[in-house]
């Protein structure tokens, strides 16, 4: 049993990548800008080298961090003794703001900015993209992960439970899909779908600096950051960032580099440029 728990995350993962994989092409909710080969090519290539620490070392060494915590009698979770079933609740809610805070500093702290701008320069944005990280910020996020682990005496089933729901989430509210209003309205009243997340990908920074949620949109709620979908702005919205837009710069040994190369830190305004540099250049 403990065994099968274990495998929860990988299993929900892998499961949800083949459900997607065949409703985005049955039903896909934007027409691509890019060519999908090129993409998934970088995509993928980025998703296999983040396996390895992902699916497997982050979750066992969170795992083992949160022993060493209850070990050192150390974390917020501590402080007050609570039935184990609120401990964990309490625990998945705060990973999730944990990852809501992170989010924010990749936005606001410009070394940090160049290594997740390179989830952002994704010129469409479907399953694949959720995935689309560069390994020097998967290495940042799983050292925050531990830090807040650690820190916030989260036990080892709230963890376990946080990574399989998010890594779902996260792929879920990045497909290219567009799911019915009646269902998306009150599901995003509390979850991130793909209909708020993908305001998140917009080329226009007010966007790009709203909708910073995995798993629920609470939080950016609750901190003023959260915009809700309207019909005028999918139809409108541009995806990616105004830099980056080469087919060259889709490729995956570019992408590698883009952390390295001179451009804005900061995420991008429309407004800067002075002109919609949105095509694809060849
Ligand atoms: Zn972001």
């Amino acid at each position: 049993m403990a065994e099968l728990i274990a495998l929860l995350p990988a299993i929900a993962f892998y499961g949800t990548v083949v459900v997607l994989a065949v409703a985005e092409v049955l039903r896909p909710g934007r027409n691509p800008t890019n060519t999908l080969g090129r993409r998934w090519l970088t995509n993928i290539g980025l998703f296999v080298a983040e396996q390895l620490v992902v699916r497997f070392a982050v979750p066992v060494s969170a795992v083992l961090i949160s022993q060493m915590a209850a070990d050192d009698g150390v974390g917020l979770l501590r402080l007050v003794p609570l039935p184990y079933a609120v401990d964990v609740v309490l625990g998945v809610l705060l990973l999730d703001l944990w990852q809501y805070i992170e989010h924010r500093l990749m936005h606001a702290v410009p070394l940090f900015w160049r290594l997740h701008r390179v989830h952002h320069s994704d010129v469409d944005v479907d399953f694949t993209t959720a995935e689309r990280h560069h390994p020097a910020e998967v290495m940042v996020s799983a050292g925050g992960l531990m830090l807040a682990v650690y820190v916030l005496g989260v036990p080892p089933l709230a963890i376990v439970v946080y990574i399989a729901v998010a890594s779902v989430v996260a792929l879920v509210s990045h497909a290219n899909l567009r799911l019915a209003d009646g269902f998306d309205r009150p599901v995003r009243r509390l979850i991130v779908t793909p209909a708020v997340h993908v305001i998140h990908h917009s080329s226009d920074s007010p966007e790009t600096n709203s909708n910073f949620g995995t798993v629920l949109t609470t939080w950016d709620r609750l901190c003023g950051t959260y915009r809700a979908p309207t019909a005028a702005g999918d139809r409108t919205r541009i995806l990616g960032l105004e830099y980056f837009r080469g087919v060259r710069d889709a490729r995956l040994d570019q992408v590698l580099v883009q952390p390295f190369l001179k451009t804005r830190t900061q995420p991008p305004t429309l407004a800067d440029t002075g002109a919609r540099k949105h095509a694809i250049t060849p």
